[in-house]
This record gives C-alpha cells, structure tokens and sequence, in this order.
C-alpha cells in the first residue's frame, strides 16, 4: 500500500452485480502553514468526499492565501511587502 494511503480505512462494497469489493476511504490530514509549518485553523480536513459537501465558508476561511499560510505568517509578509514599496 502506498505510504501515504496506510491511514485510510478499508470498507467492503457491494458493487450492483453482488460482488463484495475493497474500497479505501481516503483522508486528508490537517493542513499546515507553508512558511512555518503550523496547523492551519478553520480548514477542513478528513473524508474528501464529506469535505465536498461543506459550504464553501466551512472549508476555507474567507481570506487571502487561505489555507496555504497561517495569519501571523501573513501578517509579516504584507507588512514585508508595503514596507519594500
Ligand atoms: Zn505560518
């Protein structure tokens, strides 16, 4: 099994011509900050296809560069950027 697939779960199916099938139930783990590494808050994690269903203000927070960097991290890069002008 694929390194990355040993956390889902396996479930038997059983397919409309009765045949009993092994089916993975994939799960994405929490996201982090892609500048320092910590647990993005408010960013849905888990079953993809549950994630899916959620209104779009469930799975996001409504700002930029949500769910690649945390606040403080995108704190210090607009005052980084302002301060360059
Ligand atoms: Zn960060």
């Amino acid at each position: 099994m694929r390194p990355n697939l040993r956390v889902s779960k396996k479930r038997i199916v059983r397919t409309p011509g009765g045949v009993r099938v092994k089916r993975l139930k994939k799960k994405t783990s929490k996201a982090h900050c892609g500048e320092c590494g910590a647990v993005l808050s408010g960013v849905a994690f888990g079953n993809q296809s549950e994630v899916r269903k959620l209104p779009r203000s469930r799975r996001l927070p409504s700002r930029v560069h949500a769910g690649y960097l945390c606040p403080e991290c995108l704190k210090k890069k607009i005052k980084a950027k302002v301060r360059s002008i």
